[in-house]
């Protein structure tokens, strides 16, 4: 039987301990999760792509090959019949992503019917955190330790040097 892929898509800007926790338990489904960074042009982004992808790498090390980072570009239905992935992966928190992440996933598989995205409910430890609360936190100087792995931490602090990091 081939390796069943799922493609695990957003902007991780940064990286938190939410999507890591659906990357990992996407492992308990699929065979290999490709964390695909993409470039969300509502959003205003804190780090550059490389930066994104380094402390992913960093972050979800080690997998035994079974965790990859790429970039992408454009559709991402495109991307994920390019690499041969059978699913989409995605996080859902609170019942306001409900709507976002079921028109997005509708729209993928019309654009691509033989893609389906499949939802993982975030840990209770996870449900408030968002790379968006994350930034504003450390931008106005206060502690997330716990909420992002330790790579991340140490990025955001070379961002916001008088950020409390205890
Ligand atoms: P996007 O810009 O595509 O929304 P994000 O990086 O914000 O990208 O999120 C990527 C995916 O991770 C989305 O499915 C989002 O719902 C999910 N996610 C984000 N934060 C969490 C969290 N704390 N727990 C579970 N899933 C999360």
């Amino acid at each position: 039987m081939s390796e069943r892929i799922a493609v695990c898509p957003g902007s991780f800007d940064p990286i938190t301990n939410g999507h890591i926790d659906i990357i990992r338990r996407g492992l308990g489904v699929f065979d290999k999760v490709v964390v695909a960074v993409g470039h969300n042009a509502l959003k205003q982004d804190l780090f550059t792509t490389e930066e994104k992808v380094e402390m992913i790498k960093e972050c979800v090390a080690p997998s035994n090959g079974r965790i990859s980072v790429d970039v992408f570009e454009g559709l991402l239905v495109d991307y994920v019949k390019k690499i041969g992935a059978c699913a989409i992966l995605r996080g859902l928190r609170v019942v306001s992503d409900f709507e976002w992440e079921m028109q997005l996933s509708l729209m993928n598989r019309k654009l691509y019917g033989e893609v389906d995205t499949y939802f993982l409910m975030t840990d209770f430890r996870n449900l408030f955190v968002s790379s968006t609360i994350i930034k504003a936190t450390v931008s106005a100087g206060g502690s997330v330790r716990g909420l992002v792995p330790d790579p991340v931490l140490y990025k955001l602090k070379e961002k916001f040097p008088f950020m409390n990091t205890d």
